[in-house]
């Protein structure tokens, strides 16, 4: 099979241009051609030598996951579904704010951490992707929105994802091979030049990556609490098993010597009656106080059929948010966005769990195009 580029960051397409016999510096060439301009056909890159185009075709391509469908939410949010073979099929968010539009892109087919109240957890581990199905995500949003954005032909180009957060199917950290790469690409100023600050790695808690993820590509951290002790946290995150409150909490304050931010997120599922009482926010201030500069972002539960949990009451929240607060940590509130189209946090299950219906399922889905030109913005 042809190599696919989307795989490759700006070093690996050097090396890969130095095996074809050419000079690394085609590769930045090359590189922006794929990643600035979009551009999917070496026939459209007119300023590459021809020699290097010809030998490209032969070879080589730039295959993005293929879309199986495009949902637009009411609030403007977007969902892609992508298929990726052999009845897999990720999702892809696009959340536009006032001033900034996020993507939420996914790592895996599935999840192998099994977290009790996650959708994809639900599924079972289908396969890793690879560096360019995770950067194909983004290549694919970026381009597709600034064709929405920018209806003007001539216009200089605007960005449309501003911000990536790591917050799809699967633990990023679990494919840190193909992970890494495709960071290095997100921030690469030849390619989306999103500062370290604006692309988020979430994490369920594998803390040796954690340190690794600080030395090979230190970008923000956002890691998925959930729960004040260990007792609670190994029947919700099945991970904690393996590296406990004092291993994760101890790598994350190590990586914020190498992280662009002063902070590491604090993600918190709340469920109703599980983990949403006073005692266990004080337990949390406890448990982080004086240990872990942090904020906590609190995200109410988004259920799912067969769950068997329930999202805390709205009060609740505000109380358990309080506690937090007032004991000095910014705490906020995460606003649930594209629930219409199964788009919200924990909701994303793809296609994965039914393996022999899913490609006819997947043909079967229509691609809804976005109603308005720009309405996702
Ligand atoms: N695997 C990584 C990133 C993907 S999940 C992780 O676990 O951090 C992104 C966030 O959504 C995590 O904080 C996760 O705990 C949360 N989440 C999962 N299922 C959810 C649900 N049903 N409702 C609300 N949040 C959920
Ligand atoms: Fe995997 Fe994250 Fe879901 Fe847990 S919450 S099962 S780590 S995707």
């Amino acid at each position: 099979m042809a190599v696919n580029l989307l795989d490759f960051d700006l070093e690996g397409l050097a090396a890969y241009c130095e095996r074809l016999g050419e000079k690394r510096w085609r590769a930045v060439q090359l590189f922006r051609w794929i990643h600035h301009k979009g551009a999917r056909e070496f026939a459209q890159m007119t300023d590459l030598a021809k020699s290097l185009r010809s030998k490209l075709e032969g070879s080589a391509e730039i295959r993005p996951p293929a879309l199986a469908s495009e949902h637009a939410s009411a609030d403007g949010t977007v969902k892609w579904l992508f298929d990726v073979g052999g009845g897999n099929a990720i999702e892809t968010v696009f959340i536009p704010e006032d001033d900034r539009g996020t993507l939420c892109i996914s790592s895996q087919a599935g999840c192998a951490v099994a977290c009790r109240f996650c959708s994809t957890g639900h599924q079972g581990f289908s396969r890793n992707l690879t560096s360019g199905e995770i950067i194909g995500q983004l290549w694919f949003a970026e381009h597709r929105l600034r064709e929405r954005l920018q209806p003007v032909a001539g216009a200089a180009p605007q960005r449309a994802v501003d911000n990536v957060v790591m917050m799809g199917m699967g633990e990023p950290l679990q494919n840190y091979a193909a992970l890494v790469p495709a960071l290095r690409t997100m921030l690469d100023d030849h390619a989306y030049g999103l500062s370290r600050r604006r692309v988020t790695v979430s994490t369920s808690g594998m803390a040796p990556m954690i340190d690794r993820l600080a030395v090979d590509c230190p970008v923000a951290l956002a890691v998925s609490l959930h729960a004040p002790d260990n007792a609670l946290r190994d029947r919700l995150v099945p991970l904690n098993r393996k590296h406990d409150l004092d291993a994760l909490l101890a790598a994350c304050r190590r990586y914020l010597e190498a992280a662009p931010r002063d902070f590491v997120t604090f993600e918190y599922c709340m469920l109703d009656g599980v983990n949403d009482g006073d005692e266990q926010a004080r337990a949390l201030v406890r448990l982080v106080s004086g240990r872990v500069p942090c904020k906590f972002n609190l995200i109410p539960f988004n259920p799912f059929p067969g769950s068997g949990l329930v999202r805390s009451p709205r009060e609740r929240i505000a109380a358990f948010a309080r506690i937090l607060q007032d004991a000095g940590i910014v705490t906020t509130i995460r606003k649930t966005r594209g629930e219409d189209i199964d788009a919200a946090c924990g909701q994303l299950a793809g296609e994965v769990q039914d393996r022999t219906h899913a490609r006819a399922r997947l043909a079967r889905r229509r691609v809804i195009e976005i109603a308005t030109a720009g309405g996702a913005a």
